[in-house]
């Protein structure tokens, strides 16, 4: 069998939206599609490890937001290279809450779904959802998955290099001083809090003694 043949398949890429709590996640994904008119069906696929996912399993909602050729490649790379478990991606891109879920602004159009039936795989996912809502938004055109293949991917990894850049210069550091004789604990990897056994290496004073100071750029 030769699996390239699936890439034959055309796919969009469309960027997932769910509500955890009150915290707002997401990702990219490209397995979407209408799969009834009455009702309104839409199937979308997820692979197992997202949080995103774990996200709809708990809520059964989510949203769905088109993105057009144009869009800043670091869109993609914001919600495609990084897990919601750590980073609030939606905090860095222009965003709008309908229905309570987030909508990238400068989508094409938008869907607000509801989780009716799922199938779960070995590697992936797939939701059956109601769409509740949908509307349209900005004018363009909107962007396939083979265009991402064939060109925009690389934007998207050279976006997200200089994203990682510019988030570890302003990222702030800390170091560990000893208040009682100045030893300063500077590690690449400072601890958080210090271990409650934890003793001076200098003058073998105890945690208490040590202060938490933001290492100066
Ligand atoms: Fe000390």
């Amino acid at each position: 069998m030769d699996t390239a043949a699936l890439a034959q398949i055309t796919h969009g890429i469309y960027i997932l939206g769910a509500t955890d709590e009150k915290r707002f996640v997401g990702c990219t994904v490209d397995a979407v599609m209408q799969a009834s008119v009455k009702p309104l069906i839409i199937a979308l696929s997820c692979m197992n490890t997202g949080f995103t996912k774990s996200v709809i399993d708990r809520t059964k909602r989510f949203s769905l937001s088109v993105v057009s050729e144009n869009l800043p490649p670091f869109v993609i790379a914001n919600f495609g290279f990084q897990t919601s478990r750590l980073v609030a991606k939606w905090d860095n891109v222009d965003y709008l809450q309908k229905d309570g879920l987030p909508f990238l602004k400068e989508a094409l159009a938008g869907f607000t779904c509801r989780v009716l039936s799922v199938q779960a795989f070995e590697s992936h996912t797939v939701y059956l959802a109601e769409v509740e809502d949908a509307w349209l938004g900005k004018k363009g055109t909107c962007l396939t998955y083979q265009a991402y293949q064939e060109g925009f991917k690389t934007s998207v990894f050279n976006a997200f290099q200089q994203y990682l850049k510019e988030k570890k210069m302003t990222e702030q550091k800390y170091e560990w001083v000893c208040t009682l004789c100045g030893y300063v604990y500077d590690e690449e990897t400072p601890f958080e809090d210090l271990p409650d056994t934890w003793v001076c290496p200098l003058c073998g004073a105890g945690k208490d003694a040590f202060e938490k100071r933001p290492v100066e750029k």
